[in-house]
């Protein structure tokens, strides 16, 4: 029966999707010894502000390097710690590390400025999050307003009423709010007005293009136009380039982070980086800014 072409296509698909589950079942298995062993790490990414060139906060950015020292993408391991049920510890120690270190730099005399955690859907149902969020702060001693969280606009749409309350509250708590990845994949501008965030970070995707095709330079422009028509800051992510830099500038785009200003790092690299002079800084200058 088997010996027909569309036999050997069975075999070759059921051979796939053996595969498939073995790599999944690795993966979590893998993933709960991460969390055991205390695999997982944070680097910090710098966000720089246009107006005066100043480092206005870090986005902490989890990592997870495996014993044989590989590396995985969080883009490749979230959504499986969000399936498996464990993104809620992991995005609670994610955020009790990122406070900590966050008043540790405070502490050490470093110019102040503001720690952004990535928030999950899974997180942000969470009933009891403004008490987690609250206790990480007080267990760090770190105020409220150096706190800022992320979330998806994805995560908003599902349930507008509960977004909204959840947002308001973290508000009430003096943490600042930002909706992540804004303009990427499902998109309904009439919600926005609904919720209490800070600031928009336009998503990478039409950050990339944006010195050489005309559609996303008119969405960016637009998007910072009613950001700010809004009461809104806006951040530029994945800024690669300089053209696209002297773009965002002259945009008035507030807020820029990518691999042209700086990487995520280490903390200790961090804190190196700070004291040193940026190539970026000529950007500024021309218009005036820095
Ligand atoms: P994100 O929150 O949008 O973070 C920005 C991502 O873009 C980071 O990738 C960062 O390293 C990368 N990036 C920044 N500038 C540039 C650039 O100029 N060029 C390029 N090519 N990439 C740039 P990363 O660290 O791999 O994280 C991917 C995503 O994983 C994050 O996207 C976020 O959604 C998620 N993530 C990371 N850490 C956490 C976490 O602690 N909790 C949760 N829930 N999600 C996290
Ligand atoms: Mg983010
Ligand atoms: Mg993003
Ligand atoms: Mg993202």
């Amino acid at each position: 029966r088997a010996k027909q072409a569309g036999g050997q296509n069975y075999h070759y698909f059921t051979d796939e999707l053996t595969r498939d589950a073995v790599s999944r079942f690795q993966m979590e298995n893998q993933l709960r010894q991460a969390l055991l062993h205390k695999e997982f790490y944070l680097e910090y990414q710098p966000r720089i502000s246009l107006v005066d060139g100043s480092v206005r906060g870090v986005e902490a950015l989890i990592r997870w390097q495996k014993p044989d020292g590989t590396r995985v993408s969080p883009a490749e391991f979230i959504p499986q710690l969000e399936e498996m049920g464990l993104i809620t510890s992991v995005g609670e120690w994610v955020l009790h590390t990122a406070c900590l270190q966050a008043r540790s730099w405070q502490q050490a005399g470093l110019p102040e400025f503001k720690v952004s955690v990535n928030l999950s859907a899974k997180q942000f149902v969470q009933k009891d999050l403004c008490q987690i969020v609250d206790k990480c702060l007080a267990h760090a001693g770190l105020d409220s307003s150096f706190l800022e969280l992320e979330v998806t606009e994805s995560l908003m749409i599902e349930d507008l009423q509960t977004s909204v309350r959840m947002l308001q509250n973290l508000k009430n708590m003096g943490i600042s709010l930002a909706i992540d990845d804004f303009g990427a994949g499902y998109s309904s501008l009439g919600y926005l007005k609904h919720l209490p965030v800070d600031t928009l970070k336009i998503d990478k995707g039409f950050v990339d293009d944006l010195a050489t095709d005309v559609a996303d330079a008119a969405i960016v422009q637009a998007v910072i136009s009613m950001a700010h028509r809004m009461g809104l800051e806006v951040t530029a992510e994945g800024v690669e380039e300089p053209d696209q830099l002297d773009l965002l500038v002259s945009l008035g785009c507030e807020e820029v982070q990518g691999f042209y200003l700086a990487r995520p790092m280490l903390p200790e690299i961090l804190e190196d980086w700070l004291l040193k002079p940026k190539a970026y800084s000529k950007h500024l200058l021309p218009n005036g800014l820095c």
